[in-house]
C-alpha cells in the first residue's frame, strides 16, 4: 500500500514543509518537491492554476486582456460586411462602365458572403442593388 510522506525537511534541517503527494508512475517513488501553498501537490504535478472555470471568471480574464477591440468577432464581421458592400458597388460600377479599361479590379480573397452575380440577368442585378442599400 502506498503511503506518502506528509512532510519534507529542507534547508539543512531548518524548514519543515508539506511534501508533494504525487508518485512517479515509472519508479513508484514519491515526488521530492515541496507541495505548493494550500495544495497537496507541487507545480510539476498539477498544482498550477488551470485558469478560470466560471463564466464570470472567463469574462473577467477576457476583459483583462482587452486592448483595443480591433480584432473582435464583431469588428471583423463589420469589416467583412463593409468590404462586401464595397465589392458589390465596384461590380455595379464595372457593369455600368464607370471605370476605365485597365483599371485595377478588386484583388485577393473575396469577403465572406460573396457570391458571383451575373449582372446581365435583371433579377441578379436587382439583388446586387438591394445588397448595396441594405447596409447601414
Ligand atoms: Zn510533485
Amino acid at each position: 500500500m502506498y503511503k506518502p510522506e506528509q512532510y519534507l525537511i529542507t534547508a539543512g534541517n531548518r524548514i519543515k514543509c508539506k511534501r508533494c503527494q504525487a508518485r512517479s508512475s515509472r519508479k513508484k517513488q514519491q515526488c521530492g518537491k515541496p507541495a505548493m501553498r494550500l495544495k497537496n501537490v507541487c507545480d510539476t504535478h498539477g498544482g498550477l492554476s488551470t485558469g478560470p472555470r466560471t463564466p464570470e471568471g472567463i469574462k473577467r480574464l477576457q476583459n483583462a486582456h482587452w486592448k483595443h477591440g480591433n480584432e473582435t468577432k464583431e469588428a471583423r464581421a463589420e469589416r467583412s460586411a463593409k468590404s462586401l458592400h464595397l465589392l458589390i458597388l465596384e461590380m455595379l460600377g464595372w457593369y455600368i462602365g464607370m471605370f476605365a479599361k485597365g483599371s485595377t479590379k478588386f484583388r485577393g480573397r473575396k469577403p465572406n458572403g460573396f457570391e458571383k452575380l451575373d449582372l446581365t440577368d435583371p433579377e441578379q442585378l436587382a439583388l446586387a442593388i438591394s445588397k448595396t442599400q441594405s447596409s447601414k
